[in-house]
């Protein structure tokens, strides 16, 4: 016989997912409805509300779409990008190449601006890209790139699309809920981020907010949208039909009570103080590290508070000390990808696993494991190091 399944307690701290509070486990477990039934359809028009807070946008077309990140990158590219159109793609990390993969198999043309790995997408570059190229439909980068933990300058990068009659599409799964985001503000016209790493809630739902140009160029498509799940003409007719909704698929009914217990808590927090919580413990984090003798990727400036990206100490088997913070810990931090594998940990700050509790947990586990394998770290120093900044 098999047994039921009880997962381990850990203490998420790599890049996703995060510790997902009690609460919004608790909401998870509620009765299942009817996802046409009216008391649902009312919780449908919460999130919407609690989601345009925290995209910072008016626009009717914000919804859930019913999968994970990816599939909002999808639905982003799948209605926008027709055959033969032009995209400028910002890469600096591992997601600007699925961006890439996205406009090419929708037929699109991928024009590349690349940074190395660990810097910001460079706006010069992409000023320079527009210059060389006429006809650009979409600009399309990474807010907050995960695999690196690098912050990209959102606002300005939107600007030179707008100074260039160009749409963005910009991928905020990790800066949403923890870094300054303002769609409407900073004139994003398409956005999809995740729920599993700053709103902390399970992983499996991927919120979208398309502005009224971009559902304006959604409308004159001269081809049918190439995929039936992901056309926002035939998802709006649910998510936005009010009390006349059609059936266009069956909502994940209890991740969406979820998804809105997370919201909730993110407005009673208030956006900008989750903003200012996931400095906060980066600050405590980063002076602890750093009296261990252990630096960071990314440069002070465009560094996410959310995602540290740090450099591991010479002749450390990183694999080994990862797996010693699960077994002994409970502890789960992340591998470097890609390029940096090898090279850095990804140790996570998001949502709720955001809290002096771990990062006071991190840094004396990660000591201790040092120390005990041989590593060459200051021992003693990194807990005194974070409680100074928690007393400034
Ligand atoms: C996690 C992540 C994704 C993908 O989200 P999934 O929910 O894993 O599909 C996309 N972009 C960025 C920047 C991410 O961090």
């Amino acid at each position: 016989m098999t047994n039921a399944f009880h997962p381990p307690v850990r203490t998420l701290m790599g890049p996703g997912p995060s510790d997902v509070s009690p609460r919004v486990l608790a909401a998870l477990a509620r009765p299942t409805i009817g996802h046409l039934d009216p008391e649902f359809i009312r919780m449908m028009d919460e999130i919407k509300g609690m989601l345009q807070y925290a995209f910072r946008t008016d626009s009717e077309l914000t919804m859930p779409v019913s999968a994970p990140g990816s599939a909002g990158m999808e639905a982003c590219f799948v209605n926008l990008v027709e055959p033969g159109d032009k995209v400028i793609v910002c890469q600096n990390g591992v997601f600007g190449g699925r961006m890439k993969e996205n406009v090419e198999r929708f037929g699109g043309v991928a024009i590349m601006v690349e940074d190395e790995w660990g810097k910001p997408v460079d706006p010069e570059k992409v000023k320079a890209a527009f210059e060389e190229h006429s006809d650009v439909k979409i600009l399309a980068f990474v807010h907050a790139e995960t695999s690196t933990g690098v912050m990209s300058d959102a606002k300005a990068l939107c600007q030179i699309a707008q100074d260039n009659d160009a749409l963005t599409i910009v991928d905020t799964v990790t800066s949403l809920g923890g870094s300054e985001l303002d769609v409407a503000g900073w004139g994003i016209d398409a956005v999809y981020s995740g729920t599993q790493k700053c709103l902390s809630c399970p992983p499996g739902i991927s919120p979208i907010s398309f502005s009224k140009k971009a559902v304006a160029v959604v409308e004159q498509r001269q081809s049918k949208t190439p995929s039936w799940f992901l056309d926002q003409k035939l998802v709006m007719g649910y998510w936005g039909g009010g009390a006349k909704r059609a059936y266009h698929h069956t909502a994940p009914v209890n991740s969406l009570y979820a998804f809105h217990e997370a919201l909730l808590m993110l407005e009673e927090e208030g956006l900008e103080n989750a903003w200012a919580r996931h400095q906060y413990h980066h600050n405590a984090l980063r002076a602890g590290l750093e009296a261990m003798g252990i630096g960071f990727l990314v440069e002070e400036a465009y560094r996410l508070p959310q995602l540290n990206s740090v450099m591991i100490p010479d002749g450390v088997d990183e694999a080994e000390v990862r797996s010693r913070l699960l077994q002994d810990y409970n502890l789960e931090i992340g591998a470097g990808l890609g390029a940096l594998a090898g090279k850095v940990w990804r140790i996570g700050l998001m949502g709720a696993a955001c809290n002096k509790k771990n990062v006071l947990l991190c840094l004396s586990a990660l000591e201790n494991t040092l120390a005990s394998m041989g590593a060459d770290i200051n021992t003693g120093k990194a807990i005194q190091a974070a409680e100074q900044v928690y007393a400034a």
